[in-house]
């Protein structure tokens, strides 16, 4: 899985320690604690910590973090490179009996591989306003037209989610800054 992909290059510590959630109650919040600890992941290699996991009956078939860095790669943000293992896992590009646990929610291109995967749904910690497209910014997944619906949770693992995203941002303007004297934003 994602921990495969090799550090890029020394990253600050993550002062955000992975979650150790319950193994006896397998709810929404435990698959967030895990996409959660992706996000720390994400962080020791100096990527933008968000991270996913997908569950089908119960069990994590797929994890992932934000790797564009790393692979040089836009379209590797973790719902992405999580979709295309899970796919593999199951044997097709069909995911509708699978679930996918988001630490922020998907962007447009994201938001779109949740319908074009047929994901049952998606469990997202944090909407995000500007980029958001299921439910934030926009609702992708409300298109009149559409012929898969998928079903939408927020609000599990919020806060945590959102501070370990809000501090890496704060410690990369904070060392843009400390590396120039223009400012960071
Ligand atoms: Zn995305």
């Amino acid at each position: 899985m994602s921990d495969d992909v090799p550090p890029r290059r020394a990253a600050p510590d993550c002062p955000f320690a992975k979650l150790h959630p319950s193994q006896l109650v397998k709810d929404d919040a435990h698959f967030m604690a895990l996409a959660f600890n992706q996000a720390v992941e994400a962080w020791r290699r100096d990527e933008v910590p968000i991270g996913a996991v997908i569950v089908r009956d119960g069990a994590v078939i797929a994890a992932a973090h934000n790797a564009v860095e790393t692979l040089k790669d836009p379209t590797a943000h973790a719902e992405i490179l999580a979709i295309t293992q899970a796919a593999k896992a199951v044997g097709d590009w069909r995911l509708n009996a699978c679930t996918l646990y988001v630490t922020k929610e998907p962007c447009p291109m994201c938001a779109g591989a949740t319908i074009m995967s047929r994901l049952g749904r998606v469990v997202y910690a944090w909407g995000d306003p500007k980029m958001g497209c299921l439910g934030g910014a926009t609702a992708t997944h409300d298109l009149p037209r559409l012929n898969h619906r998928v079903a939408v949770v927020h609000g599990v693992l919020e806060d945590e989610c959102r501070a370990i995203l809000q501090a890496y941002f704060r410690m990369k303007r904070a060392a843009a800054h400390a590396d120039d004297d223009t400012p960071a934003d």
